[in-house]
C-alpha cells in the first residue's frame, strides 16, 4: 500500500505476515534525478514482491536510488542488498553498520551469537540457543555492503530537501532519526511508535540501552514537529504526548520489576515470566520463543537501568546472574 504524504514523499506499506509487527513503513522521496529510500523490509518474498510492484508503480529507477536505514535490525536493512544498485549510496550509522559487518563475517557472527546465548542462559533462558536459530539476524545472513556512515548532524540533501541525522540510540545501539525542518517533519524509525512501544532490550552487560533510550526521547522532545514519520503503524501527529506515553511505560515497567523482587531475588527470565505483558497470549508459556527472547531482553535492559541507578543490585548464584533489592 502506498500513501503519498506530500508530492514527492511516500508512505510504503511493507507487510510483514506472521509477524506481529504486521509490516513496515518504508519512506520514499522522490526527485527529478535521485531518491532516497528510508528502511526497505526483511529479506522475505512477500517484502520483495510489495518493492517490485510499488516501484514500477511509482515508476522508480534504483539506479537513481540512495537506501539510508534508521537502523540494523531486519526489518529495515535487510532488503538493502536486493534494493541497492551499483550506483546507490547506502547510509547508515557507525555503531550499526559496524554491527552488520561483523554480523557478515562468519567468525565475528559466530563468536557473537554464541556469546548471547550464554548470556541469555546465565539469565536464565535456558532456551537461548533453539531462541536464536528462529532469531531472523541469525536466518537470514547480513551480507556485506559497504555504507556510507552518517554522524550525528550529517545532512543529507535530496530533491531540495535537507535531512538532518539524529542519532538516538535506545532501540539500536546506533538507531538514527531523520528531521526535515523546514516541513517539520521526523522520521522516527523504531525510535517512537504510536500503536505498539518500542522494543528496548540488551543481551550484553556493557551498556545501558534504557538510560540512552530516555535520553534519545528527550533529545527530540523540543524539536518543532508537525509530523512525526514511524516505521511501524500509525503515522502521529503529537510527539511530545507519545514521548510522555512511553517514558511512562518504562517507568511503570521498572516498578513492576520492583514489585516483583519484593518477593525475594530472581533471574531475568523469571521476573519476564511473571510480569504482565501487552500480547494476545494470557500464559508465558504459551509466548512463541521469538516473544519470550524480547521480553526478557527487555527486563534485561530494565535491571541494568535499575542497577545503574542503585535500585536493584545483581550477583552471581552459581553460574546465573540474580537480581534482588538492595539491602
Ligand atoms: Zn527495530
Amino acid at each position: 500500500m502506498v500513501d503519498q504524504i506530500f508530492p514527492g514523499l511516500y508512505r510504503l506499506e511493507i507487510p510483514l505476515p506472521g509477524n506481529p509487527l504486521k509490516s513496515v513503513n518504508s519512506y520514499l522521496i522522490k526527485g527529478t534525478d535521485k531518491n532516497l529510500l528510508i528502511d526497505t523490509g526483511m529479506n522475505r518474498p512477500e517484502c520483495k514482491k510489495a518493492f517490485n510492484q510499488i516501484f514500477q508503480e511509482l515508476n522508480i529507477d534504483l539506479h537513481q536510488t540512495d537506501i539510508l536505514i534508521t537502523h540494523l535490525h531486519p526489518d529495515h536493512a535487510g532488503l538493502v542488498p536486493y534494493l541497492k544498485s551499483p550506483h546507490s549510496r547506502v547510509y547508515g550509522s557507525r555503531a550499526d553498520t559496524e554491527m552488520l559487518s561483523n554480523l557478515s563475517d562468519s567468525s565475528g557472527s559466530s563468536q557473537y551469537w554464541s556469546d548471547l546465548a550464554d548470556f541469555a542462559v546465565q539469565n536464565g533462558f535456558l532456551e537461548g540457543n533453539q531462541a536464536i536459530s528462529t532469531h531472523p539476524c541469525f536466518k537470514f545472513k547480513p551480507e556485506h555492503i559497504e555504507y556510507d556512515v552518517i554522524e550525528d548532524g550529517t545532512n543529507i540533501d535530496i530533491n531540495g530537501i535537507s535531512l538532518k541525522c539524529i542519532l538516538t540510540p535506545g532501540h539500536s545501539r546506533g538507531h538514527v532519526c531523520l528531521y526535515d525542518e523546514d516541513k517539520q517533519i521526523l522520521f522516527s524509525g523504531g525510535h517512537i511508535l504510536a500503536e505498539i512501544t518500542p522494543n528496548i532490550a540488551l543481551f550484553s552487560n556493557d551498556y545501558n540501552p534504557l538510560h540512552d533510550y530516555l535520553q534519545s526521547l528527550d533529545k527530540v522532545f523540543n524539536l518543532e514537529v508537525r509530523m512525526t514519520l514511524p516505521s511501524h503503524r500509525s503515522i502521529i501527529f503529537d510527539h511530545q504526548e507519545r514521548i510522555s506515553e512511553l517514558k511512562k511505560h518504562h517507568q511503570l515497567r521498572c516498578e513492576d520489576i520492583l514489585k516483583i523482587l519484593e518477593y525475594g531475588p530472581a533471574n531475568a527470565y523469571d521476573i519476564a515470566s511473571r510480569m504482565t505483558w501487552d500480547l494476545k497470549h494470557y500464559q508465558w508459556e504459551e509466548f512463541p520463543l521469538p516473544q519470550k527472547w524480547l521480553a526478557t531482553g527487555e527486563v534485561i535492559a530494565h535491571l541494568k537501568y535499575l542497577c545503574e541507578s542503585g535500585r536493584v543490585v545483581e550477583y552471581d548464584g552459581e553460574g546465573v546472574t540474580l537480581f534482588s533489592l538492595p539491602v
